[in-house]
Formats: structure tokens, sequence, C-alpha cells
């Protein structure tokens, strides 16, 4: 009875949803957002904005912190230093020996963007978080994309790992509602995740079916166009993916990334498996949406469709997207139009577009959608927020919240979480070995904003300045 009422109310939210999918607030040239007459707010009752410009937020961080964030921004700030950092740190490695280069690593572009390698140190570098009103997402930093393959048991020390992420992310004092992250390709093959795509836009796959698959009730030959070792392998890593599932579920939300347009909709597909079965009473796994795709909009809403007919709860990850300069590379290799929108522009329109349809959903329905606003654009943050107190939406109701990297834009962090907002930072962890191709990816992914830092530069300046006057602390 009652889940019928919620499913009818879902699907009346949905109908309405399909007029804002086409009429989505878009941008104005002046930077505000048109919205419909009964939805208009009246100035006098406009929230205050948040403005990330305090160099108060800062306050928290200790004075050799300050000076490293800002040694390690300036050097990310110059162009030809973030394009070519994985030449440089390799060259460095051997220059130095992988001893020497990690004692230079270790204080400097590490420390600022990793939590560390020990036990002991993630704890540490939780706790100090936990204090200043974040909450950690714990990354396992693997990196693997096609031709970078390994066999079957490197999946399952993969797998390892992940338990062991779920485990510290759920069983320590700083942990609260805790998140991890989760990369697919880390427990099934890229190739696989390609083929699977390809399958994919021929042919519909059962998802009852696959979740028989993941608890290894199925045969060995399930997925029609796919070989016998191909099959095989996709249901070790279904019944991997089932392993994380089923460690995780109540205690640990996993956010399943988003890749590349050749292998995401074989992810979607194991994600939406996985929320089918763990997501029947709350968002335990999440997938994410990355709005820099021209076909992320009609994405979400597929999804939202899919939930509401499937009955799950729907978590999701509101990204830009990470890998545009390899997919536009790519779909002119390939001579097809590009997936990736024409310009950052639209994309920040697709992002916020996005956003509005399900903070919507969520001032409606806040038990059966989440979402993490993945950004760490302003503009954004600063729309959902206005939408949130437009829509009544509770700060820290766990409907909403916002998500930015580990040692990035923590002015943004700190502001939001001074205000009462939940806000979980991306933390990577491991050796520096490790850790080095997340940290290249992600200096590449982010350099536009690594490079647009400036304002970040310049709190950290105000307060450097302001210790100095009163005295080193
Ligand atoms: C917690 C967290 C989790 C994340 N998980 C994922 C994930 O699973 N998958 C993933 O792909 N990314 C992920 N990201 C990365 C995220 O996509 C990057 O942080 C993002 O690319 C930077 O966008 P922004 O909104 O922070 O910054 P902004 O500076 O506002 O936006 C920069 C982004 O805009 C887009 N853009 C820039 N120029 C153009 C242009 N000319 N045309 C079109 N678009 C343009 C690109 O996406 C670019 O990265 C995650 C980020 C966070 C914080």
């Amino acid at each position: 009875m009652m889940t019928s009422r919620v499913l009818r109310r879902s699907l009346h939210h949905f109908l309405s949803l399909r007029t804002l999918g086409t009429a989505a607030p878009r941008m104005q040239a002046s930077g505000h957002l048109e919205r419909s007459p009964s939805r208009a707010v009246r100035a006098d009752s406009l929230p205050v904005m948040l403005t990330f410009e305090d160099p108060s937020a800062f306050r928290v961080k200790s004075f050799w912190e300050l000076v490293r964030a800002l040694g390690v921004f300036r050097l990310c700030s110059v162009p030809i230093l973030v394009n070519n950092c994985g030449k440089i740190m390799s060259i460095a490695q051997t220059l130095l020996g992988k001893r020497l280069f990690a004692l230079f690593m270790r204080p400097s572009v590490y420390a600022q963007f990793v939590a560390g390698e020990s036990e002991g140190e993630i704890a540490q570098s939780m706790e100090k978080m936990s204090c200043l009103g974040l909450r950690p997402m714990l990354a396992v930093p693997i990196e693997e994309d096609l031709g970078e393959s390994s066999g079957e048991h490197r999946y399952d020390q993969n797998l390892a790992s992940m338990l062991e992420c779920v485990s510290m992310s759920h069983s320590n004092t700083w942990s609260k509602d805790p998140m991890m992250q989760l990369k697919i390709t880390a427990l099934i093959s890229p190739e696989l995740c390609v083929k699977l795509t390809t399958l994919l836009s021929e042919q519909q796959y059962d998802l009852d079916l696959l979740v028989r698959a993941m608890e290894g009730e199925v045969g060995e030959t399930f997925f029609p166009g796919l070989q016998d070792s191909e099959n095989e392998h996709f249901l070790c890593g279904l019944q991997r993916l089932n392993k994380v599932g089923e460690a995780s579920a109540n205690k640990v939300r996993v956010l399943v990334d988003a890749e590349y347009t050749y292998m995401n909709s074989a992810l979607s597909l194991v994600t939406t498996a996985m929320m089918k079965k763990f997501n029947q009473d709350s968002a335990w796994i999440w997938n994410t949406y990355q709005c820099y795709l021209k076909e992320s909009r009609s994405l979400l809403l597929k999804a939202v469709r899919l939930s509401i007919s499937e009955s799950f709860c729907l978590g999701v990850k509101l990204v830009r997207g990470a890998y545009m300069d390899k997919e536009r590379n790519l779909a002119k290799k390939e001579g097809r139009s590009e997936p990736v929108h024409e310009s950052w522009e639209h994309t920040n329109d697709s992002y916020n577009g996005s956003l509005d349809i399900l903070l919507e959903l969520i001032s409606q329905d806040p038990q059966r959608y989440r979402v993490i606003v993945a950004t760490h654009n302003e503009k954004s943050v600063q729309h959902a927020v206005q939408r949130m107190e437009e829509l009544g939406i509770d700060k820290d109701g766990g409907s909403v919240c916002f998500g930015q990297l580990l040692g990035m834009c923590d002015h943004v962090s700190l502001t939001l979480a001074q205000q009462g907002y939940l806000v979980y930072k991306s933390v990577p962890y491991g050796s520096v070995d490790d850790t080095l191709p997340y940290l290249v990816r992600r200096a590449q992914e982010n350099r536009t904003v690594l490079q647009g830092i400036r304002k970040e530069r310049d709190l950290l300046r105000q307060e450097l300045r302001r210790r100095l006057k009163q005295g080193l602390k």
C-alpha cells in the first residue's frame, strides 16, 4: 500500500520532470537563473549568498599547511608543469631514485592531496578533517584504462583493498554517514566494459538476471555476445561487486565513478544492478553523471525513470566530468561528433539544470533521492545552496551534500561546513608510488580548476600575512 503510494507520487513527480527536462533553467548573461513565476523568490526573502571570500576559513590550518598549499598551488598554476607532470615526475624519480623522490614528495604535493599511507596516518588526517566539520569519502587510488588490464588475481587484490576501504570508512570515530568511491574498472577489466558497452547499444539486459549473477546463481554463459572467458570474467567481476555491496550496505555509501563514454554504459548497467539489490530502503549505491556530456540529461532522467519502475532509491554524484580532452580527441580521430558540450557555458547550464531536477525531486521525496554536488565551482555551489533554501531542503538532512577533492578549494569546503552543510572531501590514500598515477591524472583532469585557483591563493596569503603580523603561532 505504502510502496504503491510512494511510487504513484514519484511517477507524478517524474511527469512534471519531463517538463523540467526540456525547460530546465538557463543561465542568462547576467549569471542569474530564469525561474517559473511560481518558483520566483521575492527579493526581500532572498537567502544570504555564500561568498567564499573570508580568509578566516583558513584559521584552522597550521602555518606550515598554509605555506605548503601556497607553494603547491603556485606550481600548479604553471601550465607547462601541470600538462607534463607525468613525465616530470617519472624523470625526477629516475634521477633521484625512489627513496629520495618520496622524501621530496611526502611533505609537499603528496601531503597536500593524499591522506597518508598507514592506517595511523590516515586516521590522523581524518580526525583533523572531522574537527573542521568535513567528512571523508575514501578513494582507493586504482587507475586502469584500456591496455592496462591485469589478471583475475589482480582484481581479487583490488577487491581486498576495496573491502579494507569499506571497513576503514565505518569503523572509526571520525566516520559519520561515511562514503567511499568505487571504480568498477578496478574489479572488471576495462576491455570487457568496452565490449559490454558496444553490446548494450544493440540489446537490453535483464537487471534481475544480473542480480542473480552477482549472487552466483546463473550458469557460466549468460551474456549473449561474450566469449566463454569473457562471460567467466564478467561473472567473477559481478560477484566481486556483490561482496563490496554486502560489506557496505547499511554502513557506507558507495559512490561509483563515471569514466570514459566508451565504457560508461557497462559501468551504469552493473551499478544499476547493485542499486536494485542494495537500495531498497535507502541509497547505499550511487551512480555518477557527467554533465559535460550532451547526453547527461537524458541519462539522468532515464535513471530516475528506472529507479521508479524498479523501485529502488537513487543516489547521484553530479560532476562536470574529468576526461574532456581524451573524449574530444577520440571523437575527432574516429570522425564522429563530440560527446562533450561545445563550451564551458553549455556544461555549466547542463550541470545547473540537472542539479535543479534533482533538488526538485529531493524536495518532494528526500528519502528516495540523494545527491552529492561534486564540484569546485563556486557558482554551482551557490546555486545549490540558494535552491535548497527556496525548496526548504534541510542543510543537514543527508539528501544533499557537497564534495570536493582533498587539498582543493578548501575555502569552498570550509565555508560550507561552517554554515552547517554536509561536505565530503574525496580522500585518496596509499604510498607515494601507488598514488602517483592518481595524482598525475587528477592534476591533468583538474588543471582548469588548479590554474584558476587564484582566489584560494589570495585567501591563503591574507591568512599568512595576518599570522605573520601577529607573530608566528
Ligand atoms: C568528489 C568528486 C568526485 C568526482 N568523481 C568523478 C567521476 O566519477 N567521474 C568524472 O569524470 N569526474 C569526477 N570528478 C571530477 C570532476 O569532474 C572534476 O572535478 C571536474 O572536471 C572539475 O569540474 P568543476 O565543476 O569542479 O570545476 P569547473 O572549473 O567549474 O569546471 C571545469 C570542468 O568543466 C568542463 N569544461 C571545461 N571547459 C569546457 C569546454 N570548453 N567545453 C565543455 N566543457 C568544459 C570540464 O568538465 C572541466 O573539467 C569528481 C570530482 C569530485 C570533487
